[in-house]
C-alpha cells in the first residue's frame, strides 16, 4: 500500500506507526534474520531474542540520554498495570504515595495506589476542568512521601508539563506514555519513568519501565515475584515470556527515531505540527475552541470543542470522508482530539489544518 492510500492517522493509541517500520517488519515477518523461522515462533531464550532485547534496552537509554545506572524493563499489562505495580513495589507501611492530579489517567493511578497504601493528592487541577498543570510547593508534599507521581502529558485532556517539576529529594516518577521521546527533558531527574508502547514507541503489548538502580534497591520483596521490578531487572526482562513481537516493533521504531536525528529534531517537528493545528483553532474566532490554557497545551494531543455536539459529529464524519482517522475526543470529555505523536508526519497535520479551515468556512 502506498503512502497516498494510507489514511491520515490521528488515533490516540494504539496510534500511527512509521510506514518505513511497517514495511521493514513485513519484509522480515516470515523469516527473521535468515533464521528460517519467524521471530514470533522463536524461543525467548534464543540468542537472537536476547540480542534484540538488549539492543532495544540500550537504544532507549541512548535516546533518553540516561546513564547505565538505569534499568530498562519490558513488562506487560500496559501503563495501567504500572499504576498498581508502582505503589506495590515502593510504598512502605510508614510512607505515603504523593500524586499530582492533572487528568483522568493521573486520577486512575492515584486511585489504584489507594488499594495498596496511604495516598495524598499533592496538587490537582480537577476543579479547573484540568485546564492547567498545577505548581507543586514543598509543603504540598507529605514528610513521609515515598515518591511523587506525575503524568507528563495528559492524553485525554491535551495538556503537558512545561518542564520537570522540582520536588527536592523525594523520588520523582513519571507516567510518560503519551510523551516519551517527543521532546528533550532531563530524564535523569526521574527515579522512574514508565510508558505503554502504543503511543510513541510502537504497538501495544509491551510497557517500558525505566528505574534508577539505586532506587530499585528499595523495592518491596514482600510481594509476588512476578510483580517485582527487581525480578524483571535480575532476569533482564526474560523472567517469563516477554511480548517479543512488540519489543521487536519498538526496536524498529527506536532505530527510525535515531535515524531522524536527535530527540531535539523530533521536538522541533512536533512543535511545528502542533502549531499548525493550534493556529487554526486560535484564528477561527471561536468556531474552534481550545480546551487547555495556552501555556500548557500538549504537542502530542491537540484538543478542542465546537459550538454544538451536532457540529462536532458532522466534523468527525466529514473528516472521516476525507481520510482523517481518529479525531473524536475521548468518550469521557467529548469534543475533538488530534493525536500527533512522533510517527505522524508533518503533511498529515498540514492536511488537517487545511481541512479545518475549509470546514469552518463552509459551516461557520
Ligand atoms: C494511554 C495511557 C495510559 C493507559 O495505557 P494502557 O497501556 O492502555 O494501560 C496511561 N497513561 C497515559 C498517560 C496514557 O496516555
Amino acid at each position: 500500500m502506498t503512502q497516498q492510500k494510507r489514511k491520515f492517522n490521528f488515533n490516540p493509541g494504539p496510534a500511527a506507526m512509521p510506514l518505513e517500520v511497517l514495511e521493514q517488519a513485513q519484509a522480515q515477518f516470515v523469516d527473521y534474520q535468515g533464521s528460517g523461522i519467524a521471530l514470533m515462533e522463536m524461543s525467548h531464550r534464543s540468542r537472537l531474542v536476547e540480542d534484540l532485547t538488549e539492543e532495544t534496552q540500550q537504544l532507549l537509554l541512548d535516546l533518553l540520554e540516561l546513564p547505565s545506572d538505569y534499568q530498562v524493563l519490558f513488562m506487560g499489562g500496559g501503563a495501567s498495570a504500572q499504576f498498581a505495580l508502582l505503589p506495590a513495589n515502593f510504598v512502605q507501611p510508614h510512607q505515603t504515595a504523593n500524586y499530582v492530579l492533572t487528568g483522568s489517567f493521573a486520577e486512575k493511578a492515584f486511585k489504584e495506589a489507594a488499594y495498596l497504601g496511604r495516598t495524598h493528592a499533592a496538587a490537582s487541577s480537577k476543579a479547573q476542568g484540568w485546564r492547567h498543570i498545577p505548581a507543586i510547593a514543598a509543603d504540598d508534599l507529605t514528610p513521609d512521601a515515598a515518591y511523587v507521581h506525575i503524568t507528563l502529558n495528559n492524553t485525554i485532556e491535551g495538556s503537558r508539563y512545561l518542564e520537570v517539576p522540582e520536588v527536592g529529594d523525594v523520588p520523582l516518577v513519571a507516567d510518560a506514555t503519551s510523551e516519551i521521546l517527543s521532546r528533550r527533558l532531563d530524564m535523569k531527574r526521574f527515579s522512574m519513568i514508565y510508558a505503554g508502547a502504543q503511543k510513541n514507541l510502537g504497538p501495544a503489548g509491551v510497557t517500558v519501565a525505566i528505574l534508577r538502580s539505586e532506587w530499585l534497591e528499595n523495592a518491596s520483596q514482600a510481594i509476588p515475584e512476578i510483580w517485582r521490578y527487581s525480578t524483571f531487572a535480575a532476569n533482564r526482562s526474560l523472567y517469563n515470556t516477554p511480548p517479543v513481537h512488540s519489543i521487536y516493533m519498538m526496536n524498529l521504531v527506536l532505530k527510525w527515531t535515531q535515524q531522524l536525528g536527535s530527540v531535539d529534531q523530533l521536538e522541533k517537528q512536533n512543535a511545528h505540527k502542533a502549531k499548525l493545528l493550534y493556529d487554526v483553532i486560535d484564528a477561527s474566532e471561536d468556531f474552534y475552541r481550545g480546551i487547555i490554557d495556552t501555556e500548557y497545551r500538549s504537542h502530542m494531543n491537540v484538543t478542542w470543542r465546537m459550538k454544538s455536539e451536532d457540529l462536532e459529529k458532522r466534523f468527525i464524519q466529514d473528516a472521516a470522508n476525507n481520510g482523517f482517522e481518529g479525531l473524536a475526543g475521548h468518550r469521557s470529555v467529548g469534543g475533538l482530539r488530534a493525536s500527533a505523536y512522533n510517527a505522524v508526519p508533518v503533511e498529515a497535520c498540514q492536511a488537517l489544518a487545511e481541512f479545518m479551515i475549509d470546514f469552518a468556512r463552509k459551516n461557520g
